[in-house]
């Protein structure tokens, strides 16, 4: 993608041509907007909900290999945290933008909110290329963002995760330095930790597995057959490929393609998750993989599939591509990958959207069990976490598509309004508003 803040697409409304913005946060706000008047919130209500409480801004000097000093800028934001400490991931991207931020800050509220989970909303991220960074550098990277983020973090504040681009590893650099900075153990400021040092069995797939979950969901009140069905993966990340895993184990759906930033491959036969994965891991990319044709990330989207896993990043499908969707379900795993006139156009041909902010929740609950699990110090088994996670993925599936269905709306905007209404509550209970 280009630049995230000043990219715009041309798109005809009432027969004239005016700009669709792919600004994140603009979009993340203008579905806020009208979720707030759907709930016809109080104008002070919606005024406090549609921005950051903090953000942070800050510079991190790092030492490269070369001996040169580079300096990086980086964001953290904690948009919302009425339920709870804010919650959410640390991106390492070349393309990483405040509103970027802001926008997955306020998805993170809405998230943890969706799934009922005693959390708020926050996000950070840092403007880097991670792929053309040695180990050592990225140690020092991740080190210097904990030191410039520490005092504003912790377990009652800010609890960090990973997202794109960032790992186990680099928690575990970010967990050791936070550490060494308050001299004591705090295993639950970070989550998505290896297990080695505190992380929860079951973090690692659990996006995929929630999502997972909200197909099994969509699938029953849509009166749809899984069994055999096909679906293709945009993104080929943590959170893609325990999507081709899962959905095959899980949901017995046969993956004919996936894509990563290099491009994509298709296999009508269907994608073997082993190998695929093996080719990924040792040449860096699905393409070339043997036994599969290439396809472009754009030709993946519009396949005739009955899912749709869109996992790379924000604004795939935009109203350029709406209409030529296939799809029977697209099921967001990645943040943000729907643009509102998209929505109004899948809505309209009948695409039964999972947003994102209930379709990858699976993440964010998981880690949340982790912070209970690291505060009790007593670790649960992966049947545990995965009839928890399953639990509460249901529960928040039927609610959405309830309050969906009664108002006769789209889900992301059932979603907003049970998100919505619960951070209202809590704002109004605490008397802010
Ligand atoms: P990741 O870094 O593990 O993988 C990202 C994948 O996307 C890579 O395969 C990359 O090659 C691919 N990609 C990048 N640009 C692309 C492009 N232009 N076209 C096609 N593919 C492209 O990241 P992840 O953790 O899997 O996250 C993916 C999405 O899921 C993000 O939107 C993230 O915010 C969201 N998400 C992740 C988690 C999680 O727990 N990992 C939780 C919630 C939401």
């Amino acid at each position: 993608m280009s630049d995230n803040v000043l990219e715009k697409s041309a798109v005809v409304k009432n027969g004239r041509s005016v700009e669709e913005t792919l600004n994140p946060f603009a979009i993340a706000q203008a579905q806020f907007d009208q979720a707030a008047e759907l709930l016809q919130l109080e104008p002070a209500m919606h005024a406090f909900l549609r921005k950051p409480m903090r953000e942070f801004h800050f510079t991190i000097p790092v030492k490269m290999d070369n001996g040169r000093t580079k300096v990086f800028d980086g964001f953290r934001v904690q948009y919302n945290d009425a339920r709870g400490p804010a919650k959410g991931g640390i991106r390492f991207h070349f393309e990483e933008t405040i509103d970027t931020v802001r926008a997955l800050a306020a998805w993170m509220t809405w998230k943890t909110a969706t799934v009922d989970i005693p959390l708020g909303g926050g996000k950070g991220g840092v403007i880097c290329d991670p792929r053309m960074m040695s180990n050592a550098e990225l140690e020092r990277l991740s080190r210097g963002y904990m030191r410039a983020v520490a005092r504003y973090i912790g377990l009652t504040k800010d609890v960090p995760a990973p997202d794109v681009y960032t790992n186990p590893q680099i928690m575990a650099w970010m967990m050791d330095e936070y550490q060494m900075l308050v001299g004591h153990q705090e295993p639950g400021v970070i989550t998505g930790k290896p297990l080695e040092l505190g992380g929860a069995i079951g973090r690692e797939d659990a996006t995929a597995r929630g999502g997972v979950f909200t197909v099994r969901e969509a699938a029953k009140v849509l009166g749809l057959n899984l069994k055999g069905a096909t679906a293709a993966i945009q993104g080929y990340g943590n959170a893609g490929q325990f999507a081709h895993k899962l959905a095959s184990e899980v949901l017995g759906l046969k993956i004919v393609a996936v894509s990563d930033s290099k491009g994509g491959i298709v296999n009508e036969s269907g994608l073997d998750f082993e190998k695929t994965v093996t080719h990924k891991k040792t040449t860096g990319t699905v393409v070339g993989f043997p036994d599969a044709d290439s396809i472009s990330n754009e030709e993946l989207l519009e396949m005739d599939v009955m899912v749709l896993f869109p996992a790379a990043l924000e604004n795939v499908i935009t109203h350029r591509n709406a209409a030529n969707i296939k799809a029977k379900i697209v099921a967001e795993l990645a943040n943000g990958p729907t643009t509102p006139d998209a929505d109004k156009i899948l809505y309209k041909n009948g695409v039964y959207v999972i947003p994102d902010f209930l379709c990858n929740a699976g993440g964010v609950t998981v880690s949340y069990f982790e912070m209970v699990q690291n505060a009790y110090q007593y670790y649960w088994d992966a049947d545990m976490t995965d009839k928890r996670l399953d639990q509460k993925m249901t529960k928040a599936f039927h609610a959405v598509h309830k309050t969906a269905d009664s108002r006769q709306v789209n889900n992301r905007v059932g979603a907003y309004l049970v998100a919505v209404d619960r951070v209202a509550q809590a704002v109004r209970l605490r008397g802010w508003v």
